[in-house]
């Protein structure tokens, strides 16, 4: 079959392309009747605040219970929805239901959701965040934003604009994943953001590198000169916690402290399970 022999040659034929594209178009077609089949569900991941051992927040997370597929992660239909324009509506659809779960089911806890820059990019888009948070009485200090660089990137002015417009509403923003792409300092200082998240890449590390606990303090360094919130994502193992709880980190959020859920699957004693996991990580000496 074709090999990738030089930079114009490109390998048309691999094996499993066909496949691919195939289900690819089989996905497509199913994502265009997925809303109003009612396909998509929100699962809620817990945020939690180091200092005052409890959640503070859940971040939303779109997943698509296809009738044959089973539940189809976001990695895997949010690019389709972003190149064929549906993620403008599912993006509404879950920044809705994301401040109606806020509303009635969080106590004073906030809620975060994903903005992919197709969505945030939209002319309507701040004013969609406006009427959602009308209709559904949420109170727009306890809605977050959580953008990636992708939306920073090519143009500065329009981005930081929206930005502006957003934090005017009277929301938070977060820059998700950061450390990984460009990451380019300019950004910290140049956009307004509340909140950075530390990609689950560096906090993977943490136990077996020096280099990614030196990342991670700059980060949290950084953070705390900006006036930013440090979270850091993927938390899995307590160790983890406790050598992040000690560079100062904010917040933690990874399975350790709770896997995505449903709302009607949480644990109804989920705050004091995670102000033990606190406990523990604060009792523990890490070995560096
Ligand atoms: P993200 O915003 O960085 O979300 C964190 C991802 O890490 C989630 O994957 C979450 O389930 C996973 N995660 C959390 N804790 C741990 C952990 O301890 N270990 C490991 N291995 N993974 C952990 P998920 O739900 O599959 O979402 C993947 C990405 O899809 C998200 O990354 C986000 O970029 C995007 N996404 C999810 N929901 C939405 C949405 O409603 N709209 C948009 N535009 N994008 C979304
Ligand atoms: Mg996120
Ligand atoms: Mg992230
Ligand atoms: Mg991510």
């Amino acid at each position: 079959h074709a090999k990738n022999t030089g930079r114009n040659n490109y390998c048309l034929f691999e094996p499993g392309m066909d496949a691919f594209l195939e289900k690819r178009k089989l996905l497509e077609t199913d994502l265009g009747l997925a809303l109003e089949r009612d396909e998509f569900e929100l699962h809620f991941q817990p945020r939690v605040s180091v200092e005052q051992s409890r959640i503070v927040s859940y971040e939303a997370l779109v997943r698509w219970r296809h009738p044959e597929r089973g539940l189809v992660s976001p990695a895997d239909f949010i690019p389709i929805a972003e190149q064929g324009g549906k993620i403008v509506a599912i993006g509404d659809w879950v920044l809705r239901t994301a401040c109606l779960a806020a509303q009635n089911e969080f106590g004073a806890a906030r809620v975060s959701v994903n903005v992919s820059p197709v969505q945030f990019r939209q002319k309507s888009f701040v004013e969609s965040v406006a009427a959602i948070l009308e209709e559904t009485g949420l109170a727009p200090g306890r809605l977050e934003i959580e953008i990636t660089e992708g939306v920073l990137i090519d143009d500065d002015n329009r981005a930081g604009l929206i930005l502006k417009q957003l934090k005017q509403l009277g929301i938070t923003i977060a820059l998700d994943d950061f450390g990984t792409g460009y990451s380019s300092l300019g950004y910290l200082s140049r956009f307004p953001f509340d909140t950075i998240k530390i990609d689950r890449s560096f906090v993977r590390e943490l136990t077996s590198s020096e280099n990614a606990r030196a990342i991670i303090n700059t980060i949290v360094g950084l953070g705390c000169g900006l006036r930013m919130k440090v979270v850091a994502e993927g938390v899995e193992t307590v160790e983890e916690a406790a050598i992040l709880a000690m560079s100062g980190c904010n917040e933690l959020q990874g399975f350790l402290l709770g896997r995505p859920l449903p709302i009607g699957e949480m644990s109804a004693d989920a705050d004091q399970e995670v102000a033990s996991i606190i406990a523990q990580a604060r009792d523990m000496q890490p070995e560096m």
